[in-house]
């Protein structure tokens, strides 16, 4: 046989690393229905419990009535629709940019944006811990490319300093997506304008949470586009719906649509998903008990594993992860968490460096105080008896 897949899933098995997905059987939320049982869910990335809220589904419902199911082709052919376009000028406004573009993914939006901005002669320069969208973007980019460690300005400077290259691409996450750690934005936009690069932010996981009205780092730092110029956020997190967004200068998002494969070839999401998303966003945008609620919840819950002596990383947004080393260790916890009816992920490698596995925590406005206390009791538990 020409590959020998199950010899390389195997070695998977016995190294701690083989992933299998679990059957919902339920809408996402804090309590959910898995493999035929019901857990309180400490997983999801629906920080703000919008994913089920039903503005966002009796919107997506309408809108499925009025347009149909399926879009029926790429923007640039006939798919782009007037909730594409509305969903479009409303998230400008909200991020204060000239012009937004919608992506189908993440995924897609980071990979696609930095191979049409960058090629052979120029450089990406990337925290270690990004995304992997990111990573892979900048390599398949023809880039020169460049890993700094994580959050090191100075090491930074140093790569910036020594480039020759033509044109220089800053990319971070703004809140990294297993860590929960906030990139130093204003001294990454400082160095960006010193060295005459460009900074590129993907705000996954600081949409909906972070700024005032859930701008997330870009307004949590006050960063306009001359200092933030290429800003992504994606859908299918706090706001709880489907797809992803570039924010920047009209020449930028012009550019885009001329220019990025990932958006010129693939078929624009169906209407109803941007739907979903407008009414998704007007909550997010006005969601200061969400945000309230949630950041409560943070704080018991890292006041009580301090308590517990829980080795936690410092983190103040929802995804609080807790370091276990070893993947065999993570699973265990996993696991004995899941017999006490908790839904809480073993994150190993290569989605986090080979000996830091942990469990990653993260909370969501719809939980209730007691499901935070109910938590820390489990983990408790786990600790007393090393699992079980
Ligand atoms: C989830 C995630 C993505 C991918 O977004 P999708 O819309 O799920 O493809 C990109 N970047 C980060 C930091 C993420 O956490």
């Amino acid at each position: 046989m020409p590959f020998d897949l199950s010899s390389a899933l195997a070695q998977k098995k016995a190294d701690g690393l083989y992933r299998e997905r679990r059957t919902l059987a339920s809408p996402q939320g804090t309590r959910v229905v898995v493999d035929g049982r019901r857990l309180l869910n400490f997983c999801s990335n629906d920080y703000l419990g919008l994913a089920n809220h039903a503005d966002v589904t009796a919107a997506f419902v309408a809108a499925a009535q009025h347009y149909g199911a399926g879009s029926g082709a790429s923007h640039l052919v006939c798919g782009h629709s007037a909730e594409h376009e509305a969903l479009e000028q409303e998230l400008a406004a909200f991020t204060g940019r000239e012009r937004v573009l919608l992506f189908s993914t993440g995924w897609m939006a980071n990979t696609a944006v930095i191979q049409a901005l960058c090629g052979a002669g120029d450089a990406v320069f990337e925290d270690r811990l990004n995304h992997a969208s990111l990573i892979d973007g900048g390599l398949a980019s023809g880039a020169r490319f460049q890993r700094y460690r994580h959050n090191d300005m100075a090491q930074l400077a140093a790569q910036l300093q020594q480039s020759a290259a033509r044109q220089k691409l800053i990319v971070t996450d703004g809140v990294f997506s297993m860590d929960g750690d906030v990139a130093p934005l204003p001294a990454l936009a400082r160095l960006a304008a010193e060295h005459d690069a460009w900074l590129m932010v993907d705000d996954a996981h600081g949409f909906g949470v972070m700024g005032a009205t859930g701008g997330g780092v870009a307004e949590h730092f006050a960063l306009d586009a001359a200092a933030l110029p290429v800003l992504v956020g994606t859908l299918g997190k706090s706001f709880g719906s489907f797809g992803a967004f570039v924010a920047g200068d009209a020449a930028l998002i012009e550019f885009l649509i001329n220019s990025a494969r990932a958006y010129i070839y693939t078929t624009a999401l169906p209407p109803a998903v941007a739907a979903a998303s407008r009414a998704s966003l007007a909550l997010l945008r006005d969601g200061h008990d969400l945000r309230a609620r949630l950041a409560a919840h943070v704080s018991r819950f890292r006041a009580g594993a301090a308590s517990l002596g829980l080795e936690l990383m410092p983190s103040d947004t929802p995804i609080q992860p807790l370091l276990l080393g070893s993947n065999e260790r993570a699973l265990a916890w996993s696991a004995a968490l899941q017999a006490r009816g908790f839904l809480v992920g073993a994150i190993r490698p290569p989605t986090v460096p080979a000996g830091m596995a942990r469990l990653r925590i993260t909370f969501s406005a719809a939980h209730e105080t007691a499901d935070i206390d109910a938590l820390l009791l489990a983990l408790a538990e786990c600790q007393a008896g090393e699992v079980a």
